[in-house]
Parts: structure tokens; C-alpha cells; sequence
């Protein structure tokens, strides 16, 4: 037997170690299991190059529970070490100044990360265990078997022990506070999480399946029997879907590995992307579009990121853009930098090339589909606009990149790109300033009159909703010249396209000034501000509107952006339609009573289209038309 100290220029690193790593201790369990199954590779690799010329037998990892002894071992028929090379990789801790670095970053976010990039992933058993022992055999012809035990202090043990099979268990006596890595469940779950898509078997238990019996033995209905059978219960898939190539999958594949990677999902994803890099950096991965929903925040930061097959995170903020988080799926690079702080990342060039490379692929597959299946594109579009919206709002490239398949959908259910569009609309909507005025409506149930009017017109309305339509819109205003879009109750139609042709008005300004007061006697001052416009007669006989502008500082405001305005108070333009009988009318009835009960009906009738008649004023309105029959 021989002692010795661990060789660290700190008095003692395991209660950095264990202060450090707090608020992660179960990546001990990642780190160790990706030891084992490094050692696995590593053998593998031996014998594909001829160094290795034992037999390999089945490669894999087990993870052993002994809840009586209070042990948890992790075994590997890998590799192994002999007495020298233990010295080597766990004596002497593989970096210089461990100190100073783990003093630098105790507590910093993603610290967690650097523990196995700098050697310490077997310490990490320390967070959890009193005592640690390796008891291993190296591959190596004739080795002798040995034993490496410590208790967390600088000192270690190391013995010569019997041991038949090549490979190494690392064995933890769990310590009382971590008590809950003796619950089956719990160990399961971190295997879940970490390990499920390492590339060697690694197996926890066993687990129960139904087979037919294969003594052939009947049931009562004649039927072979179903018997149940023990069968190791493996954690992993060892060559899942990113890693193969793309002509080897199907669709159906795809989907399968997305149920798998979203056991709890229940709706299929509309696409993926494929993602296979090998230059400037390593990447691969599968992308899936998921259908997107008005509830973006839900849906967001589901994509997990892996180093080799090793979970990392799901929480990919910094490597790909924002917009790109709604996306789901994996993404493996072992170029992304896990070894230093988040903030850090950003600023990293390897992170910077991959968040742009995504970016582009993105928007090249989605021109791709565009351009072979335009009708099947359109289909998507609904699941798809939010994302090409927000990608539009925060990367120019992307925007710039959409222009080709961004579409445009109109109340008619047509697509169109931008460009297809000013087309379309030129000769009708374009005002007497030579802008082309576009009419959109938010909500086709709420605007419906108006956009029914815009149409009898001639008129085009698109259909533009959701969460991001305010920003979006003021996008667009900005990249194409000599646009702007109008919500079809902005204005009344001859406002909002203005054209050269004026109508006479019907009413004097006398008689104009005469029916105001009645208005206002009904009306809330602040909130409404009356108008006279000569319209066409078969217009309404009052339109209530919002200018565009108010409402879309509004909207902006509600989403979060800008307050600089102050709150805006709610305001609405009551337009009086000049050329209307029922107008006239009013100026032609007798009494006053029948007149103002006359202008309180019109004005009800022109909130009720605006869904602004509720409560109160909505139940007295309907006494009144009862009355009125
Ligand atoms: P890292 O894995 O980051 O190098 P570790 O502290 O986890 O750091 O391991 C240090 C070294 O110990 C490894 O590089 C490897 O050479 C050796 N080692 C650890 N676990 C095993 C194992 N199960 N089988 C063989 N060698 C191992």
C-alpha cells in the first residue's frame, strides 16, 4: 500500500470543490458516467487502430444502487488504469493554479460547466460521497488491478486488489446530506437528463417487458401466453438521429426522435433542419419549427444543448439568437466553449459564427421550401409568421433574407410576398401623395363592418394579427419606401386613401354647427372628438375611429417599448356622416326629446360596431330598439 497527497496547490480543494458546485451537485453523475464512457471509447479506438488486440466484448456502463451499503458505483469494462496512469490523471490535478481559477469563478453562472473541462470531473464525486474508491484494471497485458481510495482530504490510498475484468468502477459511499442519490428514482432522472443520448449503452437496473412465452404455453382463449421477463434497463440511445446522416432518415424518423427528446409534447412538429457542420467549428443537430402559438414565453428555450453526445443545457440564450429560441431540438458541438461564464460566450468568435450560421441555414431552408412547395409553404404560414416576424424584428440579415418568402395574407385567405403585393394594390390604393396606403385589420371578428366596407370598395385588407404585429408593421414601414400600413378603422375610407375627388356636402356649416351640441350632450368629451365629413351616402351615418398612430403607440407601449409618451389617454374620432339621410333627418325631426333619443341610438349603433358599447349604455340600447320595433 502506498499514501500519498493529491497533488493541488491548495491546502484542501474538495470544500472549494463542494461550496462551488453547489447549486448542481447531480452533474456528478454526468461527469462520471462520461468517464466511463470515454474509457469505453478509448479502448474501442485501441482496437480499430490494432493497439488493442483483446477481445472487446460488450462495451458499457453500469450504474449500480446498493441502498444497504449506501454505494453507488459506476462501471466500465473501458480501459481502465494502471497504478502509474492513476497517479498521472487523478493524482496530479490536470491544471496549474486550480486555486486561482476555482476561486475566480466560485459562483459565477455556468460555472458547473468548467469542473469537467479542466480534469476535475471525477472530484465532483466529492460533492456527494464521504469516500471515494476507483478499483480498476487496465487493458494492458498482465496488469496488476488497484485500488484508489480517499475521504475528500488531500490524502489518498492506493492498494493492489484482485479484480478479474478489465475496466474501472468508480465507487461513491454517498453521504448522509446526499442521501437522495440512493433513491432509484432520482438516479434515474439525472440519467434521463444527461446520459440519454450518450453513444455506449449505459445500463441502470433492469426493467420489466410482456413477451410471448417461449415455452409456447397457451391461455384459456387459446392464445400463446405473455410472460413478463427482466431485461436491462439501458437509459440510453446511443446513436441518436443528429448523428446519422440525413439520407438515412426519414420523416417519420424525425418525428420519432422529436417524441423522443419531447416524451410530454403532444403536437407533432411542423419541419426540421438538419444541421451537419464541419467547418470553421463542429456542430450538428436536428432544428424542429414547432407550431407556433400567441404564447411565445412557453415555448421558448427548449432546444438542448450537447458536447459529444453529453447533455450540457437547455438553456442556449447566448449561442443562438433569440428569435431562434422558439425553435426546439438538439444541437451538439464540442466547440462551444462550456468552460467559461455565460457572459463570456457572447463575445466568444466560435459562438458568434454558429449563432449566424444557424440564422442562415434557418432562412435558407425556409426560402428552400418556399421555393419547391409554395402551396405547402402557405399551408404552414400560419404556424410559421410569428417566427419570420420576430426573426424580421431582431436580425437584419434575416430580414433581408425573408424578403423572398415573408408573406402576406389577405381576409380572402390569398398569400402574397411584399413585392407581389405593392403589385396587387397599386392601382387602387395608392393616395394622392403616391404612397401606397395599406389596409390591414387586427381582428376580422371585431372589424368586420369596416373591412367589409374597405372591400365594397375595392379595396384589399390583409389579416395581420398576433403579439408582434405593432413592431412588425413599423418595420416594414421602414425597409420599404413609400409604404404605410392603415388598420381599417383608422379612418373613414376616404381618409384613409386619400384620393382627389371631393363630395359635396349636403350639410351647411350652420347646419353642422346646429347638430354638434346634441352629439356632445351624449357623448364623453374627453374621449371623443366629433367631425363632419362629407361621404359617400351609403356610407354609415357615423363612424367611430382611432388614428393609427395613437393605437399603435398603444399597442407598442402594452408589448413593452417606449413609454416616453406617458400613459395615452384613450381617444376616438366620432365622424358624422354629412351626406346621410338618417343625419338629416335628425336636423329635420321637430322635438327635441325624438331628436335626442334619435342621436343617441345612431351614436349607440356606431359604438356597438366598434364593440365599444358594454354594460349600462349596451342594456339601455337594447330597451330602446325594443321599444323602436
Ligand atoms: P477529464 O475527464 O476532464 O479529463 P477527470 O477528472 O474526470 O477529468 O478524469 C481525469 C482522467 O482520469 C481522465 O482524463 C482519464 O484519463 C482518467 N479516468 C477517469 N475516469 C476513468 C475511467 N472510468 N476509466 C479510465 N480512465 C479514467
Amino acid at each position: 500500500m502506498k499514501t500519498g497527497q493529491i497533488n493541488v496547490q491548495t491546502e484542501n480543494i474538495f470544500p472549494i470543490i463542494k461550496k462551488f458546485l453547489y447549486s448542481d451537485h447531480e452533474i456528478f453523475l454526468r461527469e462520471l458516467v462520461s468517464n466511463a464512457v470515454d474509457a469505453s471509447q478509448k479502448l474501442k479506438f485501441l482496437a480499430s487502430n490494432g493497439e488493442f488486440k483483446g477481445e472487446l466484448g460488450d462495451l458499457k456502463v453500469e450504474v449500480l444502487l446498493d441502498v444497504a451499503e449506501k454505494t453507488l458505483t459506476i462501471r466500465d469494462n473501458g480501459i481502465g488504469m494502471t497504478a502509474d496512469e492513476i497517479d498521472k490523471y487523478i493524482n496530479e490535478i490536470a491544471f496549474s493554479g486550480a486555486e486561482e481559477f476555482v476561486e475566480k469563478y466560485k459562483g459565477k453562472e455556468g460555472a458547473e460547466q468548467i469542473i469537467g473541462h479542466f480534469g476535475l470531473g471525477f472530484y465532483s464525486s466529492f460533492m456527494v460521497a464521504d469516500r471515494v474508491q476507483i478499483k480498476t484494471l487496465s487493458h494492458t497485458d498482465g496488469s496488476q488491478a488497484v485500488q484508489w481510495e480517499s475521504n475528500g482530504s488531500p490524502e489518498y490510498t492506493i492498494t493492489e486488489i484482485e479484480k478479474e475484468d478489465r475496466g474501472t468502477d468508480i465507487v461513491m459511499y454517498i453521504s448522509e446530506e446526499s442521501a437522495e442519490f440512493l433513491e432509484k428514482a432520482r438516479v434515474q432522472g439525472i440519467l434521463d437528463k444527461y446520459c440519454k443520448f450518450l453513444p455506449h449503452p449505459v445500463i441502470f437496473g433492469t426493467k420489466t417487458e410482456y413477451i410471448d412465452d417461449p415455452k409456447g404455453e397457451k391461455d384459456e382463449n387459446d392464445k400463446v401466453k405473455r410472460v413478463a421477463i427482466d431485461i436491462p434497463n439501458q437509459v440510453n440511445n446511443v446513436s441518436p438521429a443528429w448523428t446519422k446522416a440525413p439520407v438515412d432518415l426519414t420523416t417519420e424518423d424525425y418525428t420519432n426522435f422529436y417524441r423522443e427528446v419531447y416524451p410530454t409534447t403532444v403536437e407533432d412538429p411542423l419541419f426540421h433542419i438538419h444541421l451537419n457542420v464541419d467547418y470553421p467549428f463542429n456542430l450538428t443537430g436536428i432544428l424542429y419549427f414547432p407550431k407556433i402559438k400567441e404564447n411565445v414565453e412557453v415555448q421558448k428555450n427548449k432546444i438542448n444543448l450537447y458536447s459529444n453526445q453529453v447533455f450540457i443545457t437547455d438553456n442556449v440564450e447566448q449561442i443562438v439568437p433569440e428569435f431562434l429560441t422558439l425553435l426546439h431540438g438538439v444541437i451538439d458541438s464540442p466547440d462551444i466553449p462550456l468552460n467559461v461564464s455565460r457572459s463570456y460566450l457572447q463575445s466568444d468568435s466560435n459562438v458568434k459564427k454558429i449563432s449566424s450560421h444557424i440564422t442562415k441555414k434557418v432562412a435558407d431552408k425556409l426560402a428552400e421550401m418556399f421555393r419547391k412547395d409554395r402551396k405547402d409553404f402557405e399551408d404552414k404560414w400560419d404556424d410559421l409568421s410569428l417566427f419570420v416576424q420576430y426573426g424580421m424584428l431582431s436580425d437584419d440579415k434575416f430580414a433581408d433574407k425573408s424578403k423572398s418568402f415573408s408573406l402576406l395574407k389577405n381576409t380572402d385567405g390569398e398569400h402574397f410576398t411584399m413585392d407581389e403585393y405593392k403589385e396587387k394594390i397599386t392601382a387602387l390604393q395608392t393616395n394622392k401623395d403616391e404612397k401606397l396606403v395599406i389596409l390591414y385589420t387586427s381582428s376580422l371578428d371585431e372589424q368586420y363592418g369596416f373591412v367589409q366596407n374597405a372591400k365594397g370598395r375595392g379595396y384589399d385588407v390583409l389579416d395581420i394579427g398576433g403579439p408582434l404585429s405593432a413592431h412588425w408593421i413599423g418595420k416594414m414601414e421602414q425597409s420599404y419606401e413609400n409604404v404605410t400600413f392603415t388598420r381599417v378603422d383608422a379612418d373613414t375610407l376616404d381618409k384613409l386613401i386619400q384620393k382627389d375627388i371631393e363630395i359635396p356636402s349636403l350639410l351647411t356649416k350652420e347646419q353642422e354647427e346646429s347638430l354638434q351640441p346634441l352629439f356632445e350632450e351624449v357623448l364623453d368629451k374627453q374621449k371623443f372628438k366629433i367631425n363632419f365629413e362629407s361621404m359617400d351616402s351609403n356610407d354609415a351615418p357615423i363612424i367611430i375611429t382611432q388614428p393609427e398612430f395613437i393605437r399603435r403607440m398603444k399597442e407598442q407601449q402594452a408589448m413593452g417599448g417606449g413609454g416616453f409618451f406617458g400613459a395615452f389617454p384613450e381617444t376616438y374620432n366620432l365622424v358624422i356622416n354629412s351626406n346621410h339621410e338618417k343625419i338629416s333627418d335628425v336636423l329635420n325631426t321637430k322635438t327635441k326629446k325624438t331628436q335626442d333619443r334619435k342621436v343617441k341610438q345612431l351614436t349607440d349603433i356606431a359604438l356597438l360596431a366598434q364593440g365599444m358599447l358594454k354594460g349600462e349604455a349596451l342594456n339601455a340600447f337594447i330597451q330602446r330598439s325594443i321599444e323602436l320595433v
